[in-house]
């Protein structure tokens, strides 16, 4: 059976981009896969989070991340620090990852843009540390949302040079995935670009906000004065939101809406309050499962155990074999 790994960072809480970029499919792929699902909050120190912090954003997520559907019977749910040996082999591949390539990459770049005060060696190797989340279970799969395609691509280059370098067809390839074949990306509300949590308040739209805040971010997105030609093409800001829509909301009330904009009849307050509603349905069911597993500390403790033993058996498994291969002996 194909093997699949994802993660979600621990810094904070999960919204619409990751529910439908890459927890949704995590859902659906439990049944029909071997799969491991963790809280990157290794990836999460590129930030300096405190010690406080950091542990508080891991418990929301596990919370969100079972609230969502994923069943800790089905599949291995772990925290990624609970598994040492994903740092080891970090270490391994991080020999073989090199400056240019890494300094390539496009979400370095965009951090580097956007904290050039914090351009730590972490946030260089974010994406070695990622190759070895994946690489770890030797999994073939990987749910992710359209942002994260180059760094797949990324993971497949470290592990055929590792297979290359030892001559060993050790570690197999792994790919982005998605059931609908296109990969996801879910735009935000402020007008530009995706949904995400270090992309300015108001933009993301989080599974556990109340129905009083998913309303008062939607009608204050950003949009335009409206159409003034028939079949206009739609600026961004106008496209996100219908990208949403269709994401949220029935066909039918996205196609409603599409045609008032192609004959110049759209309300954007109409549009926008629609859109509210079909958010508030479309998390109502996850809103109500985190405040009630939230209340139960001792069934989180169990999963997290439970998931951290299942992972490390998978994870140890590799790290004797790697060590092997790389030729580590005892005296
Ligand atoms: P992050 O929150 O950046 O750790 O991302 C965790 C997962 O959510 C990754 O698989 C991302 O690809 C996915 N994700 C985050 N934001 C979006 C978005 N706006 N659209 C689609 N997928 C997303």
């Amino acid at each position: 059976m194909e093997t699949v790994v994802s993660g979600i960072r621990s810094t904070g809480k999960l919204h619409l981009g990751n529910f439908y970029g890459a927890v949704k499919n995590f859902v659906q792929m439990q049944n029909e896969f071997n799969c491991y699902f963790f809280i990157a909050d290794f990836h999460s120190l590129t930030t300096h989070p405190t010690p406080e912090d950091l542990h508080g954003n891991v418990k929301q997520v596990l919370i969100e991340y079972l609230a969502a559907g994923i069943d800790p019977e089905k599949a291995t749910i772990y925290v990624q620090s609970d598994v040492p040996e994903i740092a080891e082999l970090y270490l391994y591949l991080n020999m073989n990852a090199y400056l240019g390539e890494l300094e390539r990459s496009t979400s370095f770049k965009d951090k580097v843009r956007a904290h050039p005060d914090n351009v730590n060696a972490g946030l260089l190797t974010y994406p070695v540390l990622m190759a070895a989340d994946i690489l770890i279970h030797k999994a073939t799969k990987v749910p992710v949302g359209k942002d994260q395609e180059q760094h797949l691509e990324m993971a497949r280059t470290f592990g055929n040079r590792f297979n290359r370098l030892y001559n060993n067809e050790y570690f197999p390839e792994p790919f982005a995935f998605n059931f609908t074949e296109k990969l996801v990306k879910v735009p935000g509300l402020d007008g530009k670009g995706k949904m995400g949590k270090s992309e300015g308040e108001g933009n993301a739209v989080y599974l556990s906000d109340e129905p009083e805040i998913i309303r008062k971010k939607v009608m204050r997105a950003v949009s335009d004065s409206g159409p003034t030609e028939e079949n206009q093409a739609k600026p961004e800001s106008i496209q996100n939101l219908f990208d949403l829509m269709k994401i949220v909301s029935p066909l039918s009330t996205y196609e409603h809406f599409d045609n008032l904009y192609n004959t110049c009849e759209i309300r954007y307050g109409d549009f926008k309050k629609q859109l509210a509603e079909d958010m508030i349905i479309a998390t109502a069911p996850m809103r109500e499962r985190i405040n009630e597993i939230a209340k139960d500390e001792t069934y989180l403790r169990q999963v997290a155990r439970f998931g951290a033993i299942k992972a490390r058996e998978s994870a140890s498994k590799t790290i004797r074999e790697v060590r092997e291969i790389i030729g580590f002996k005892n005296f």
